[in-house]
């Protein structure tokens, strides 16, 4: 049996994408999607919006958060040619969820994570202004004001991109990522970030679980990064990424379940700009996280405590 009612990765104006919260909901509903999970970078800013936009539209919002972590594994020359990359990543995303937390409800659940998380989100602004510094050294001056300017909440590369097409460095933020501001390239600074079982510890202690996100990007054998999964106390692995062909798919479906690991689906969307539409990602019903299923018998999705 297959299901497309699950959309378990997007972004909104919290982080790097280009809608408000409420329209990446309008968008996810349009799509039939059933369960939603917000999963701006490093920040749960946008979880109680979520939460009431999916319950105006009779959905199930799962309240996840991207956290950017250290790979925890060397990227393999082989592996990263199959899946057609030149470079690794410079972190490991790993996608938390709770599955339990009703944002603006059950607050004292979570609050020892949410106190873990903020200095991951500050650590950003640091090293945004680093990256700046990093611009002007290379005769391309942008000032910090105007990127965080473009963030709502976690500031990032993109925002940062944007403005150096603005000011006519680049063409594109396309060229300014391969350009200048890509993993490991000139303008380039490395944030600090937490090690994947220090995240696994945060996300479980207030009750979530965690899926390895877009595994693609991380150029390790999928046996080998199953294994690690399994022994880092990861739940879950990304397998249906809008990334991944479906030969991927179909090959991180099989590990994951041969070693124990629940697999999670997610569009990735950024916006309308970027993609046609979110959504739309069939996904076998035996590997999903049944945390995560369209009633899960421990949850229904209750209406928000005060009206709008
Ligand atoms: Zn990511
Ligand atoms: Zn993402």
């Amino acid at each position: 049996m297959w299901t497309q009612h699950h959309d378990l990765h997007s972004h909104s104006l919290h982080s790097d994408g280009d809608h408000v919260v409420d329209e990446v909901a309008q968008l996810m509903f349009d799509e039939g999607v059933l369960v939603w999970s917000l999963t701006d970078h490093d920040t749960t800013s946008g979880w109680e919006e979520g939460a009431k936009a999916a319950a105006r539209r009779g959905m199930r919002f799962v309240p996840g958060v991207e956290i950017t972590c250290e790979p925890a594994l060397a990227a393999q020359e082989a592996q990263l040619r199959a899946n057609g990359l030149e470079r690794p990543s410079a972190s490991w995303h790993l996608l938390a969820y709770f599955p339990d937390h009703q944002p603006g409800l059950n607050e004292e659940d979570v609050a020892g994570f949410k106190a873990w998380l903020a200095p991951k989100q500050d650590g950003r602004l640091p090293r945004m202004k680093a990256m700046c510094e990093r611009l002007s050294s290379l005769g391309m001056p942008v000032d910090i004001e105007d990127v965080c300017r473009r963030a709502s909440g976690s500031v990032g590369r993109p925002h940062l991109a944007e403005a150096m097409v603005e000011l006519g460095y680049v063409a594109t933020k396309r060229e300014a990522f391969e350009t200048w501001i890509g993993d490991g390239l000139p303008g380039f600074v490395q944030h600090e970030k937490p090690t994947v079982q220090e995240a696994v510890a945060a996300v479980k202690s207030a009750g979530g679980m965690t899926s390895l996100a877009h595994p693609r990007y991380y150029g390790v054998p999928t046996k080998t990064l199953a294994s690690a999964l399994v022994e880092l106390g990861v739940d879950s692995i990304e397998a249906v990424h809008r990334s991944h062909n479906d030969a991927y798919r179909h090959e991180l479906m099989t590990e994951a379940i041969a070693q124990g690991l629940s697999i999670t689906v997610g569009s990735d969307f950024h916006g309308l700009a970027r993609q046609p539409r979110p959504g739309n990602m069939p996904i076998q019903h035996q590997g999903l996280d049944e945390r995560l299923a369209v009633n899960g018998d421990h949850q229904q999705p209750k209406p928000p405590r005060t009206e709008e």
